[in-house]
């Protein structure tokens, strides 16, 4: 262990399980350890250093914004959150033209279920089987989490979840006191796994017909990932709650929930984050729009991921059993453990996800040359033999 190895030991709560390895550095999709030792990075922050890490215009902005004027609460207006709700207001899908600033994805998902209550006034939330919303305890209870009651319980109550990609199961389920369904379009956690047109379309036919919200959670598919700027604008959704987070002040913590014209009834005051809406995280999301429009990344994490892809699925090896994806978030399904070969990629100069115990998960930053994919793939073929 180097010494800051020893450092953060000694210091953290122990709750993760680490790897072996200390970044210092990031430029595009790639990171530096201690020793100057290079790796592309396939885990991008947990698909957060869309636009690359470093990325230039971002810092800048942040630079500038932070010389100006860091923190303003969100009792006063602000001229660089005005900027990034107009922003926002025109890159997500049709409807959905405000917008709650908040701090991360499980805040985001937090006040999500908390505005569809309130507009509704029911509390039912009908989440998925292999979902994954987060880890405060709101979003732990729509997270696909069996076992969580046992460590934190009891959690807050008024979640069903149902398997995820069929629509009988959901219409079953939905009753009389259900507010919202709230799904992932892929789930990312749960095992990198799309769902089909059909499905998707249908539940937001049965949520109208029944009187349902339908949130979306783009925390990871948000900003570019998928090959579009929501994964919603592929099948022609427009939910009435959208969540999102990770890449969308391209590291600084930020979150955001968005509400369509279905969701009318807001009390005043029942809601609220000091740190929301920022004008540094404004700042740095701003920049992070123009980069992605500027440099047509989501066009480009489409064509990318699509070569990507198709390289993963020409692997011949017996250990695979499924590539899915969709965009620049790809998972390789293993009928092995992935564990063991985490490490095996790090020493090799790759850095890679997992999504639970037998995907590995690709989220690149959207930047990603195609040279270093093909490397990326040669290392998995090379491991997976
Ligand atoms: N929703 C989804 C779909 C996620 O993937 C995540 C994080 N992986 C979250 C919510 C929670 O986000 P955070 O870790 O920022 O709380």
């Amino acid at each position: 262990m180097s010494a800051i190895q020893e450092l953060e030991t000694q210091y953290s709560t122990g709750i993760y399980a680490k790897r072996d390895l200390t970044v210092v550095r990031g430029e595009g999709a790639r990171l530096w350890d201690e020793d100057g030792k290079v790796y592309i990075d396939c885990i991008g922050g947990m698909g957060v250093a869309s636009v690359g890490h470093a990325n230039p215009k971002v810092a800048k902005a942040i630079a500038e914004q932070a010389q100006t004027l860091i923190t303003c609460h969100e009792l006063l207006y602000n001229d660089r959150r005005a900027q990034l709700l107009e922003k926002l207001a025109q890159v997500t899908p049709a409807g959905l033209d405000r917008f709650f600033l908040c701090n991360s994805g499980t805040e985001a998902i937090e006040g999500a279920i908390k505005f569809a209550r309130m507009s509704t006034g029911k509390s039912g939330i009908v989440a998925t089987m292999r979902g994954y919303h987060g880890r405060t305890l709101g979003s732990l209870s729509a997270t696909w989490a069996p076992k969580s009651d046992e460590h934190f319980g009891p959690l807050p109550g008024g979640f069903q979840h149902v398997a995820y990609n069929k629509l009988d199961d959901l219409a079953e389920k939905i009753d009389d006191d259900t507010a919202a369904v709230l799904l992932e379009i892929v789930q990312g956690e749960g095992g990198v796994r799309p769902a089909s047109a059909e499905y998707l379309q249908g539940v937001q036919q049965l949520c109208r017909e029944r009187d349902v919200l339908l949130i979306v959670d783009e925390v990871q598919t948000g900003f570019g990932r998928t090959g579009a700027f929501f994964a919603c604008e592929h099948y022609g959704l427009e939910p009435d709650i959208m969540t999102m987070a990770k890449a969308i002040a391209g590291g600084v913590p930020m979150g955001a929930l968005a509400i369509g014209p279905r969701v009318q009834t807001i009390h005043k005051g029942t809601h609220s984050s000091t740190f929301g809406g920022n004008p540094l995280a404004c700042a740095a999301a701003c920049a992070v729009i123009d980069v992605m429009q500027e440099e047509r990344l989501p066009e480009r994490a489409a064509e990318v991921g699509a070569y990507f892809k198709e390289k993963l699925e020409a692997i011949d090896s017996k250990k695979a059993r499924e590539v899915r994806g969709l965009g620049l978030l790809l998972g390789v399904e293993l009928k092995t453990k992935v564990g063991p070969l985490l490490r095996e990629f790090m020493q090799r100069g790759v850095l890679v996800a997992a999504a639970g115990t037998t995907v590995l998960r690709f989220l690149p930053p959207l930047v990603i040359t195609t040279d270093d994919v093909d490397t990326v793939v040669d290392q998995v073929a090379d491991v997976l033999q």
